[in-house]
């Protein structure tokens, strides 16, 4: 479903991916680890095309773009392919004066131009989905910070999307919120949703990935199912990284 083959980038003369080659197959769930500026987050960024890749190529669907220092993207084609990936950030990314279905609404309405009553009818259903269907009328800072990441997953799904990608959808969570928003993303890779998550929560990698990566500066040291990236890596960096968060 996404291919990426020798995907570079750089700020300047500051290179942050140095060569990314990945395959993410459709229905699977990717998980994304590494240390903190290993460039996880830009590497999930391009692959939506929040950053445009320095170099190399990205296939998503029918959509294939190739990147180089000649590249003008057409800006047309970038809005439509990136309604084909939702994306989940870190928290506080609802818009504030807007309530919980309307969140939900917005894209529907704006970018899909469907009528009132039938974004109505799907932001009801994916609120439900993600166990929210009585906070409708709600806004975001009625909610625990879980119920508002689970608002931000309804919304990326209202598009939807090809592949859902989540940016440390956890982090910013008081532990006892976390749970709730893993389930959602774990009914979510149960229903064969194509999900590329960078997190640390290592116990919800080994449970649901299909495929570990492991990221160090720019690069991907380490790949694999998670039995083999926790237990076998021959990566003396991956398993110290490991060792130290688990
Ligand atoms: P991670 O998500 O793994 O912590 P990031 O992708 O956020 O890593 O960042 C990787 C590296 O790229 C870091 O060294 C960071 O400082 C740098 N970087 C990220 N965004 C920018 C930017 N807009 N301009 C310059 N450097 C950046
Ligand atoms: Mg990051």
């Amino acid at each position: 479903m996404l291919t990426i083959r020798n995907l570079h980038k750089a700020y300047g003369h500051t290179v942050v991916l140095n060569g990314i080659d990945l395959d993410v197959h459709r229905g699977t769930t990717t998980i994304i680890i590494g240390p903190s500026g290993s460039g996880k987050s830009t590497l999930l960024n391009c692959m939506n095309l929040l950053e445009v890749p320095s170099e190399g190529s990205l296939q998503l669907g029918a959509y294939t773009f190739q990147f180089g220092p000649q590249q003008l993207l057409d800006a047309k084609t970038v809005r439509a392919f990136r309604q084909k990936t939702g994306m989940v950030f870190q928290g506080h990314h609802l818009f504030p004066h807007m309530s919980v279905l309307e969140n939900v609404m917005e894209g529907l309405v704006i970018v899909r131009k469907q009528n009132k009553a039938d974004a109505r009818k799907k932001a009801e259903h994916l609120l439900e989905k993600v166990g929210l269907r009585r906070f409708v009328d709600k806004y975001p800072d009625q909610l625990s910070g879980g119920q508002q990441q689970r608002v931000g997953i309804a919304r990326a799904l209202a598009l939807d999307p090809d592949i859902l990608l989540y940016d440390e959808p956890t982090s910013a969570l008081d532990p006892e919120l976390v749970g709730e928003v893993l389930n959602v993303m774990k009914e979510l890779a149960g229903e064969g949703m194509t999900q590329v998550v960078v997190t640390h929560e290592m116990h919800f990698a080994r449970e649901v990935a299909d495929q570990v990566i492991f990221l160090d500066q720019g690069r991907i040291l380490e790949r694999g199912t998670p039995a083999h990236v926790f237990a076998q890596s021959r990566s003396e960096r991956v398993r110290q990284f490991l060792s130290r968060i688990s």
